[in-house]
C-alpha cells in the first residue's frame, strides 16, 4: 500500500512539473511569436515557420474515399477504406460495416493485417517496375534490323534464325542489361516474335502462363484467351507451385472446400497443423484467442516455435516432414480405440453413409501365391451390363447380406440411368463396414512399408476377413484400413504390432516416436482426445491445415493421413469440424461464364490446355538430369509396371495414349499438317493422331454433360 502510495505522489509530481515545463514554454517567445496550440498546450502550430505541420496534415488529407482489398493472391480478401486525393491513394483504414454474425459470437472485423496497411507504399514504391523493358543487346539488333528491313517480323525472323545473333541476346540473359523501351515498341517486338513463332514453329509452340484466375479473374480471361484464339496452350499452375492441396480432389472430389475462420469459433476441439495463423491468417487470427474463452482446447503441430504455439494448450513438434508418421499412429489409435476396443456409433453411421469404407476391394493372386488389394468389385463385376456398371462400386448389404451398388457413386454422376440417383440416400441398405464375423475366413494381404532403408521399400503380411464374390475372394476398405494401420483383430493371421509401445510395427505411437520425436504417450492423448471430443460433439473438432505441410514431396498422402482422422470421427461437412485449409481454396465463382471467355470456347474449341509440370519438366531438359528411374518410389507390392523406365518415358506414353494432354503435339507445324491434302472421303496423310483410349472400360462414359476440361483454378 505505501508503495503504491509513493508512486502515486511520485506520477502527481511529474505531471505538474510537465505542466509547468509546458506553460513556461509559452511563455518564453515574444507576445507576436506565440502560436496557437492546442488546448493541452502539447501541439504547437507554427505556420509563420518555413518547415511546419502543414505537410503531414496534408499527407493524410482526401478527396473521396472507395473500397477496396489487396488482391494479391492475398485470400484473406479484407474490405479496406481507400483514402484518394487527386487520384493517388493517401492512405487506408480497415472497415467497419461487416455484417454481424450474431450476438453469441465474436465479429468478423477489424479485418486486416500490416502488410495490407502499408500496401500504398508498394504501390507508388520507386522500385516498383511500371514500364516495359527490353534486353539491350536484343532491343539494338532489333532496331537495326527493323530500320533496314521496314517489317517487324522480317526483322524478329532474320535476329532468331542467325545463330550468332541469337547466342549474342541469350547470352545476356541474367546479366542485366535491360533497358527501358516504350510500350508501343514492346508490344511490336512481343507481336512479332509471336507471329514469327506460329508461322515458322507451329502455334503449339507459344505457352502461356498466368497463376490464380480466382484473384485476378480478367487478367488471367484475357490472356488466356489470347493464347486460345491464337492455338496456344495455356499451361497449369497449382501442381506446377505445390499450393494446391491434391489431397482434395483425391479424396473429396473438388478443390478445397473449406469454412471460413469464423467456424473455428464452433470448433470445440482445434488442432493447427502446418499452420501459422497470425501470419499466414493474420485478419482471422483473433477468433483463435477468441474460442479459447470459450473452453476450445488448441493443439499446435510446428517443428517450430511459430507464433501460432502461444495460442497452444499443447505443442507437439515433430521433426520437419515427419507429419503423416503422427497422423497415422494417431489413426492407429483411433481405429483401436474407437472402432475396435470400443464403439461409437455416431463414428460408425457416418463412415457407413459418408466413406468409401464399407466398398468392396477384390484381393489379386500374385505369381507368388501372395495376394495385394486390388480394384473396387464393381456392379460390372457382378453382371451388370448398364453402360457404367464398372463405374458403380458394390458393397455387401448387412441386411440383406447381398452385395450391393448403392447410390451416389461416379456410375451415377455422369450417366442416363443414374439421373436421380446423384444423392447418398441408402434406403433400407445397411453397408457392411467389416466382413469379420465368426467364423469368417481369412487371407494374408501384402502391404507396402516406406519408412526402412537397405533396398528399398518392404513389405508387412496382415491378414483381413475375405467373402468369395463373383468368383473372386473380397474384403472391405475398412478391413484393409486396420490392416494398413496395424490395428490388429483376434482370429486374423498376419504380423501385427504387439501394442501402442510396438516400435518395430508401423503406425504405433511408438514408431512414430522414433521417426518424429513427438512422445508416444502424447501423441496417443491427443489422438484420444480428439477422437472423444469428436464423439461427444458429433464432429466438432478441426484441423486447420496450411502450407507448412503441403509443401513436402508426396503432400498428397501427408494429407491424406490428416483426413482420414476427421473422417473417422465424423467431423468432415460438419460445423466447427473437418478440415479447415487456406491455401488453394479460392475459387473463380462465376465459373460457366469465366470458362468461355478464358477458353474463348465461343470462338474456337477444344482450347490447347497442358499441365505446367511435365511441360518444363521435358521442355527445359530437366529430365536429362534426373538420375532416379520412376520405380524408384513405386510399391513393392505393384506389379513393375515403372521398372527400368524413366519418368519422362512415363510422361510421353501418358501423352501417346490421350491420359494427358501435350503440347507440342507434332514434330511439324500444325498449320502444314493442316494444309496436307486429305484423301477423298479420309484424314491428312500424316496427320494428327487422334486422341485414343487404348482401353474403353477404364473411361468415364460420357452420355450426360461432362465436367469442364480444363479446368484451371
Ligand atoms: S490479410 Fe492483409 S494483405 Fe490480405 S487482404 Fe487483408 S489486409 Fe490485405
Amino acid at each position: 500500500m505505501a508503495r503504491r502510495q509513493a508512486r502515486r505522489r511520485a506520477e502527481q509530481a511529474a505531471a505538474a512539473a510537465t505542466e509547468r515545463l509546458l506553460r513556461a514554454g509559452s511563455t518564453l517567445r515574444p507576445a507576436g511569436a506565440r502560436a496557437a496550440t492546442t488546448p493541452d498546450r502539447r501541439a504547437v502550430f507554427r505556420p509563420d515557420q518555413r518547415v511546419n505541420d502543414t505537410p503531414y496534415r496534408e499527407r493524410w488529407a482526401h478527396d473521396r474515399t472507395v473500397r477496396s482489398t489487396h488482391g494479391v493472391n492475398c485470400t484473406g480478401s479484407c474490405s479496406w477504406k481507400v483514402y484518394v486525393k487527386d487520384g493517388l491513394i493517401t492512405w487506408e483504414t480497415q472497415q467497419t460495416d461487416y455484417p454481424t454474425v450474431g450476438p453469441d459470437r465474436p465479429e468478423y472485423e477489424p479485418r486486416g493485417c500490416p502488410r495490407g496497411a502499408s500496401f500504398s507504399w508498394y504501390t507508388y514504391s520507386p522500385t516498383r517496375v511500371r514500364h516495359p523493358h527490353a534486353r539491350g543487346v536484343l532491343l539494338e539488333m532489333y532496331r537495326e534490323a527493323r530500320e533496314r528491313l521496314g517489317d517487324p517480323v522480317a526483322a524478329w525472323a532474320e535476329i532468331t534464325s542467325d545463330p550468332e545473333r541469337r547466342r549474342r541476346y541469350q547470352a545476356a540473359r541474367g546479366k542485366g542489361g535491360l533497358v527501358r523501351v516504350g510500350w508501343d515498341e514492346a508490344l511490336e517486338i512481343a507481336a512479332a516474335a509471336h507471329v514469327h513463332t506460329i508461322a515458322a514453329h507451329g502455334p503449339d509452340r507459344l505457352a502461356g502462363f498466368s497463376p490464380i484466375p480466382a484473384m485476378s479473374m480478367a487478367s488471367h480471361a484475357v490472356g488466356a484467351r489470347f493464347m486460345a484464339l491464337i492455338g496456344a496452350p495455356m499451361l497449369s499452375f497449382y501442381d506446377w507451385y505445390a499450393d494446391l492441396p491434391i489431397a482434395s480432389p483425391q479424396v473429396f472430389g473438388d478443390q478445397t472446400d473449406v469454412p471460413e475462420s469464423g467456424d473455428w469459433w464452433d470448433a470445440a476441439y482445434l488442432m493447427l497443423w502446418g499452420s501459422n495463423v497470425p501470419v499466414t491468417r493474420t485478419p482471422d487470427a483473433h477468433w483463435m484467442a477468441e474460442a479459447r474463452y470459450r473452453g476450445q482446447k488448441v493443439i499446435v503441430v510446428s517443428p517450430d516455435y511459430a507464433d501460432a504455439t502461444k495460442f497452444a494448450d499443447e505443442w507437439l513438434h515433430p521433426h520437419p516432414g515427419t507429419d503423416g508418421a503422427l497422423a497415422m499412429a494417431m489413426g492407429h489409435v483411433v481405429l483401436r480405440e474407437f472402432f475396435v476396443d470400443g464403439h461409437v456409433p455416431y463414428f460408425t453411421d457416418y463412415v457407413r453413409r459418408f466413406t468409401d469404407l464399407p466398398f468392396l476391394v477384390s484381393l489379386d493372386a500374385r505369381p507368388d501365391g501372395t495376394r495385394v488389394p486390388g480394384k473396387f468389385l464393381t456392379a460390372r463385376d457382378l453382371g451388370d451390363e448398364d453402360e457404367a456398371a464398372a463405374w458403380k462400386p458394390v458393397l455387401l448389404d448387412a441386411v440383406t447380406d447381398r452385395p450391393t451398388a448403392p447410390a451416389g457413386t461416379l456410375g451415377d454422376r455422369w450417366t442416363a440411368d443414374g439421373e436421380g440417383r446423384w444423392h447418398l440416400e441408402l434406403g433400407a441398405v445397411k453397408p457392411a463396414l467389416t466382413l469379420l464375423a465368426p467364423g469368417a475366413r481369412t487371407a494374408e494381404v501384402l502391404l507396402p512399408r516406406f519408412d526402412e532403408g537397405g533396398d528399398g521399400p518392404a513389405t508387412v503380411r496382415r491378414g483381413v476377413p475375405v467373402r468369395h464374390v463373383a468368383g473372386r475372394p473380397v474384403t472391405t476398405v475398412f478391413d484393409l484400413l486396420l490392416a494398413a494401420y496395424g490395428v490388429r483383430r483376434d482370429g486374423l493371421p498376419g504380423s501385427w504390432p504387439t501394442g501402442y509401445e510396438d516400435a518395430s510395427s508401423p503406425c504405433t505411437p511408438a514408431w512414430q516416436e522414433a521417426i518424429t520425436s513427438v512422445p508416444a504417450g502424447q501423441a496417443t492423448r491427443i489422438a484420444r482426445e480428439f477422437a472423444r471430443t469428436a464423439a461427444a460433439t458429433r464432429g466438432r473438432a478441426m484441423i486447420v491445415m496450411g502450407a507448412g505441410t503441403n509443401h513436402w514431396f508426396h503432400s498428397d498422402t501427408i494429407y491424406r493421413a490428416f483426413l482420414s482422422l476427421l473422417l473417422l470421427t465424423g467431423c468432415q461437412g460438419v460445423n466447427g469440424g473437418g478440415w479447415a485449409h487456406y491455401v488453394g481454396q479460392e475459387k473463380v465463382r462465376p465459373y460457366t461464364g469465366w470458362q468461355q471467355l478464358s477458353t474463348a470456347a465461343d470462338w474456337v474449341r477444344p482450347s490447347r490446355q497442358m499441365a505446367g509440370t511435365p511441360y518444363w519438366y521435358l521442355h527445359t531438359g530437366q529430365w536429362r538430369y534426373d538420375r532416379q528411374g520412376a520405380d524408384a518410389l513405386s510399391s513393392p507390392t505393384g506389379k513393375g509396371l515403372f521398372a527400368g523406365r524413366h519418368t519422362a518415358d512415363l510422361v510421353a506414353q501418358s501423352a501417346r495414349l490421350g491420359w494427358m494432354p501435350s503440347c507440342p503435339a507434332f514434330d511439324a507445324n500444325p498449320l502444314d499438317v493442316g494444309r496436307r491434302p486429305a484423301p477423298p472421303g479420309g484424314r491428312p496423310p500424316s496427320g494428327p493422331p487422334t486422341r485414343s483410349r487404348p482401353d474403353a472400360s477404364a473411361s468415364p462414359p460420357r452420355t450426360r454433360t461432362r465436367p469442364p476440361t480444363g479446368r484451371v483454378c
